[in-house]
């Protein structure tokens, strides 16, 4: 569902993406694992196109992401984005936060937007925040509340760029385990992350980023328990 080819990406002399090759198959998790600055961000917001790049392909569902606007419109339908920051529209209710972008991109009529919106609230665990405002709910919903408004869209893939890396420890599973229900449902999954018990558990792939290459892609038995590069060896053994 995902083919990257050769991708490349420069910011003015700054090689940030060297030659990625990366495909993904429908249903698949991929975790990404990288030190700081090693263009894990980047790489999954070229996919997003939120990012241009210089030389190579990306494939998304079939749609190639080219210069085009209408391709680059197709795909971000397509994908739907949570990022660290939860991004939410602060005057705006939780409803109308979820319901909102189906209503202008997708042109659905309010009721049935409010209803999935309810469904997708339900589906990460708080129905009951509906007609509240971000502010009033904590870090860990307000996350919860990012996931259900990317859902709103249909996509069939989702990105997540350290969606827990701004929680208090307390709230990191609640949106870990709504991950993880999602990855169940059999949905596509491109996941930036720290937490390797995740990692382990529900990733059929992981991907290890180093200055904007990738080192090593294996399934998790393999990455944590037989790393094959030194440098793989050397950043388990630095976060574990
Ligand atoms: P982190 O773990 O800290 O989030 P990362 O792996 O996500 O790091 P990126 O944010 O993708 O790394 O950054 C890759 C490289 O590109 C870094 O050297 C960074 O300084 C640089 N970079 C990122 N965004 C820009 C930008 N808008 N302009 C110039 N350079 C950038
Ligand atoms: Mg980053």
């Amino acid at each position: 569902i995902i083919k990257v080819e050769k991708l490349n990406k420069w910011y003015g002399d700054l090689h940030v993406i060297k030659d990625v090759d990366l495909t993904v198959r429908q249903g698949e998790v991929i975790v990404v694992l990288g030190p700081s600055g090693s263009g894990k961000s980047t790489f999954i917001r070229t996919l997003n196109a939120l990012e241009e790049f210089q030389s190579g392909t990306i494939e998304i569902d079939g749609i190639e992401l080219t210069d085009d606007l209408k391709h680059v419109e197709e795909i971000r339908k397509e994908t739907g984005m949570v990022f660290q920051q939860f991004n939410l529209f602060p005057h705006m209710t939780i409803l109308k936060n979820v319901s909102l972008a189906p209503i202008w991109v997708r042109k659905w009529k309010k009721g049935k937007a409010e209803e999935i919106a309810r469904n997708l609230l339900e589906r990460v665990g708080i129905p009951e925040q509906a007609d509240k405002f971000p502010g009033q709910l904590s870090g860990g919903q307000q996350q919860r509340v990012a996931i259900a408004r990317a859902l709103a869209m249909q996509p069939k893939i989702m990105l997540f760029d350290e969606p827990t890396s701004a929680l208090d420890p307390e709230m990191v599973n609640e949106v870990l385990d709504v991950m993880r229900n999602l990855a169940e449902s059999g949905m596509t999954m491109i996941v930036v992350t720290h937490e390797m018990g995740f990692a382990r558990q529900v990733a059929d792939r992981l991907v290890l980023f180093d200055k904007g290459e990738i080192i090593e892609m294996a399934d998790p038995e393999a990455f944590f328990d037989h790393p094959k590069h030194e440098r793989t060896k050397l950043f388990l053994s630095q976060i574990l």
